[in-house]
């Protein structure tokens, strides 16, 4: 691959060990991989391809950590927009589970469009339904088309309705089968070096749609392949009475009684988790996808987030799935970080009586979640931050905007005080996903004609 030449960001954010913010900065990248990080007066000056981004700041890509890509065909669905998590499931269930093999792939693109003009370089996706002959495949092909590193999770669900569980039966697969298909999916495309573009990870969707046994059993089989672990835990607190009553345990304590906790596992959500269970977090190395935006909607609660920073747990940053959030913006989805664990600082505040407010998470911080923290949970030391020997992934946004307006005494802080703005480059291993604002990798009006049409046949069958 040619060398790439980037100069004169107004500011260079690197995330890198000594979190160095440098002006008029660049980047020179060879082979998809950083060579160089330095002022733009001490980088080469010739190379391949050289963009100037005068006027722009530069990012390390962020990095989504849990998503279903497939919930963006039912956004804002009427009878599921006013519903807590149960009701919500139980209402989409049904919609979902006629989704065929081209809604994969036509949500798997709109998601990742979304998610590339919002600075997105790297996305997890949690696929735990599927109907109609769906497979992992149709998204990790079609997530190829549009350019992102994507983490695929096999996702599962196994306890029916008629078993306790929460899911319809029409919607549950075969248990024999998931380790099988797993199996399967790990050996045909996940890749563990350097620069990878796809990994699987296993991911049973949550403590009361599977049954221990397949934990367990998709423990023992991501272990002797390597792979990662992910599922839903500690979202809610219906979830949390379900797991006391049905298995006898919270649902951390349910989790390392099935071998579920490590440096290779990581959460979505843990809204309800107590002081001894993110203290096992931290010990044990276990990672957390913080998704806001999904926990407000659903009026889940607000996870706690400042505590798990200061107790050492790896945190990351999730938009969640589109049908409880009901977008993909990376940017807007760390705002939200920022300004819930304040509501939630205030509360707490409010309760000490006198005590003063707990510490307030600010701007960096929730940027620093969403790049180096994401890139630890995933386990991708390559990601995250900009230094030699990372990853070419990396965003920039034009601050000449309405939206920064008086906004630039810090850019690095308007970037998350400011409304939620798009990229205008979005780069992943050197190569152009979003260019001068346009996504290069799909024809969009396109793409949302055909996501439109395949979201409306699928509600109007309801
Ligand atoms: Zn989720």
């Amino acid at each position: 691959m040619p060398s790439l030449l980037i100069k004169h960001a107004v500011i260079l954010v690197t995330m890198d060990d000594h979190r160095r913010e440098i002006p008029d900065g660049g980047l020179f990248i060879r082979d998809g991989f950083i060579e160089q990080v330095a002022p733009t007066c001490e980088l080469p000056s010739e190379a391949d391809e050289i963009l100037d981004i005068s006027g722009h700041i530069l990012l390390p890509g962020l990095i989504n950590t849990h998503h279903h890509f497939y919930q963006t065909l039912t956004r804002a669905v009427p009878a599921a927009q006013d519903a807590n998590l149960f009701n919500w499931l139980k209402t989409l269930y049904p919609i979902w589970g006629r989704m065929k093999p081209e809604d994969i792939r036509v949500s798997t693109h709109t998601a990742l469009a979304e998610l590339a003009l919002s600075g997105c370089t790297t996305a997890s996706d949690h696929l735990y339904i599927y109907p109609n002959g769906a497979r992992l495949d149709d998204e990790i092909d079609a997530a190829r088309e549009v350019g992102l590193r994507l983490h695929a999770s096999r996702g599962s669900m196994s306890l029916g309705e008629s078993k306790g569980g929460l899911p319809p039966d029409a919607v549950v697969e075969d248990e024999a089968f998931i380790l099988k298909d797993s199996q399967r999916l790990i050996e045909q495309y996940h890749d563990p070096g350097p620069g990878a573009m796809v990994q699987v990870v296993l991911a049973p969707c949550s403590p009361f749609s599977v049954t221990p046994e397949l934990m367990r059993q998709s423990a023992a089989l991501a272990r002797e392949y390597g792979v990662h672990l992910h599922t839903h835990l500690a979202e809610t607190q219906d979830e949390e009475a379900f797991c006391v009553q049905k298995f006898g345990y919270r649902p951390v304590a349910y989790m390392d009684l099935l071998n579920w906790v490590g440096e290779d596992v990581w959460f979505a959500h843990s809204v309800y988790v107590n002081p001894e269970e993110i203290s096992l977090y931290a010990q044990t190395g276990c990672g957390v996808a913080h998704c806001p935006s999904s926990n407000m909607r659903l009026a889940s609660g607000i996870m706690p987030l400042v505590e798990m920073l200061q107790a050492g747990v790896k945190v990351g940053l999730g938009v969640d799935g589109s049908a409880s959030n009901d977008g993909s913006q990376m940017l807007g989805e760390a705002r939200q970080a920022l300004l819930a664990s304040r509501v939630r600082a205030g509360m707490l505040g409010a309760s000490l009586s006198g005590e003063g407010t707990p510490p307030m998470l600010t701007a960096r911080q929730a940027l620093e979640v969403a790049t180096r923290g994401s890139a630890a949970v995933l386990g991708r030391r390559e990601l995250g931050s900009l230094a030699p020997g990372k990853c070419a992934d990396f965003f920039a946004i034009n601050l000449q905007r309405l939206e920064y307006a008086g906004g630039l005494h810090d850019p690095v802080a308007a970037m998350v005080f400011c409304a939620p703005v798009k990229a205008d480059y979005t780069v992943v291993g050197g190569k152009f996903v979003v260019k001068a604002g346009e996504l290069v990798t799909l024809d969009l009006p396109r793409q949302v004609e055909a996501h439109n049409r395949a979201a409306r046949r699928l509600v109007a069958e309801a």
